[in-house]
């Protein structure tokens, strides 16, 4: 796929984006269509009744002054009283005199044949209120009242309009329908534009999201401006977040490559041990017993590779202890009988380097809470480290010293010191100074010892001069100063 090519995932949010607008515009021309619909019809139903009250009151304006004037002239004549129909009458409203049976005696000239129906208007006459009737298939407005001459009912004076909508009433709903159409087009017009407005930096923010996505390149962020308003914040937000799974993934990758290299250098030293141990063997079968000088010389080297071996798998079994904070069984220990013995081990044979000790009678009456096989296991990888990276002629010292609460084991030697820019990091699993890289090793040994110590409660330091020797100097609180040690429980 080219890069200009559109992805899924472009497409994806170019239809997410999309989709939003439309929906944003949506719900809001909605809001309004509701609103003006509400309004229109509020208006309308109010103009309705505002005008079928005008027409009540027209209808009983035009009778009543039509009654007063006919009972004003009791003998007045066919086309007076015509003339009198006619004069109150309009256009829309139909006057109607007739006799006490309903007989029509005279009509306004504008409706025709038309005989209005006395007979259903009674009740309403007696009641005095306005009636809409329909007949002769046409909906009315009616009202009626007797003329009232000397005491007695001479006749009915009925006026009728059509209800209905007028012409300018419909008119003005037509006009009121187009309005509301045109202002709902031009609002959802400008709504969609300012919608498209407002998501243009959300766009761009999407855009450059799938940039990433599609390059694969973690090292890519999202584009933001200076301006503080919430889209540049959200973006500034999701870049923060992805520094940190970039610095995730950084660590993550560091431990794979950490992981690799300890499988490729434990598998390395253990083959070394077992390739020695093979090849004695096989010269020994092969020699048949004949020199016992040099039977003697393979048991040996295969038991001093024996012994690499068990010291290898140690370490990693404790790694793996330190690793997992698993408690381990405590007791008050002398401190002196567990230097004794890590001083017996001493230098490999086959090393020029001369050790010994000084001041330990200091240390004699100290006693820590601790774990006897764990803290040897401390004091030979310092001292396996001080003859690994001392030459021949050189000499490691074992110091010891009491500091108050806490006694302390300095274990100094001649060798090769140690760049000042390596010691922040020489506790690190798999650190190796460069200088030391000539040495077989791992760079497991400082930081199982630091583990061990730390769960004592103690602290180990280094200090050194490059080609001058180092100092590894070991600290542990002393049993009656220590407040925590016996409340751990022993395994
Ligand atoms: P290893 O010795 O297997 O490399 P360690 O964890 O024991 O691993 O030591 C880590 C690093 O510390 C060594 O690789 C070396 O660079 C440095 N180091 C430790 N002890 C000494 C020492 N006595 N003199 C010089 N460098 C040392």
């Amino acid at each position: 796929m080219t890069p200009t090519t559109p992805t899924p995932v472009k497409t994806r949010l170019a239809l997410w984006l999309s989709l939003i607008r439309t929906r944003l515009t949506l719900w809001l021309i909605g809001i309004l269509a509701v609103g003006m619909l509400a309004f229109v019809l509020t208006t309308l139903l109010a103009a309705h009744t505002i005008l079928q009250n005008l027409n009540e009151e027209r209808l009983r304006q035009s009778v009543s002054s039509l009654s007063e004037a006919l009972a004003q002239e009791p003998g007045a004549n066919f086309s007076l009283v015509r003339n009198q129909l006619d004069a109150f009458s309009t256009p829309e409203i139909y006057l109607q005199y007739q006799s006490q049976q309903g007989t029509p005696i005279a009509s306004s000239r504008n409706m025709g044949r038309l005989t209005l129906p006395l007979s259903q208007l009674r009740p309403a006459i007696a009641a005095d209120r306005v009636d809409a009737i329909t007949f002769e298939n046409r909906p009315f407005l009616l009202y009626g009242r007797g003329v009232i001459i000397r005491g007695q009912v001479q006749g009915y004076v009925i006026a009728a309009r059509i209800t209905g909508d007028s012409e300018e009433q419909i008119l003005l709903f037509r006009l009121m329908y187009i309005g509301v159409f045109v202002a709902l087009t031009l609002t959802a017009l400008l709504v969609w534009l300012l919608v498209r407005q407002v998501l243009r930096p959300l766009e761009r923010l999407a855009d450059s999201a799938s940039r990433i996505t599609i390059a694969s390149d973690h090292a890519l962020r999202l584009h933001s401006e200076e301006r503080p308003d919430e889209i540049n914040s959200l973006a500034q937000t999701i870049n923060g977040m992805l520094n940190s799974l970039e610095d995730a993934y950084q660590q993550v990758q560091n431990v794979n490559d950490l992981q690799r290299r300890f499988l490729a250098d434990v598998s390395h030293e253990l083959r070394t041990p077992l390739t020695i141990m093979l090849s004695s063997l096989e010269l020994m079968k092969k020699e048949q017993g004949s020199d016992p000088e040099f039977q003697a010389n393979a048991l040996e080297n295969i038991r001093i590779e024996a012994e690499r071996l068990a010291r290898l798998v140690t370490r990693l079994l404790m790694l793996a202890r330190t690793d997992a904070r698993a408690p381990f069984a405590r007791e008050p220990l002398l401190i002196i009988d567990i230097i004794g013995e890590a001083y017996r081990q001493g230098c490999p044979p086959n090393r020029n380097i001369s050790m010994e000790c000084q001041g330990l009678e200091a240390l004699e009456d100290a006693v820590v809470s601790g774990n006897a096989d764990y803290l040897k296991q401390v004091l030979l990888i310092v001292l396996e480290n001080a003859c690994k990276y001392t030459p021949d002629d050189g000499k490691v010292t074992i110091l010891g010293e009491m500091r108050g609460q806490h006694l302390a084991i300095t274990i100094a030697d001649t060798g090769i010191g140690i760049d000042q820019a390596d010691i922040p990091r020489l506790f690190e699993r798999f650190y190796r100074a460069k200088n030391a890289r000539s040495q077989p090793g791992m760079g497991l040994g400082l930081s199982i010892a630091r583990g061990i110590i730390e769960q004592h409660n103690g602290t180990i330091s280094v200090e050194s001069t490059l080609g001058r020797g180092s100092h590894f100097i070991i600290s542990l609180p002393l049993l009656n100063a220590e407040n925590v040690a016996f409340t751990d429980t022993l395994v």
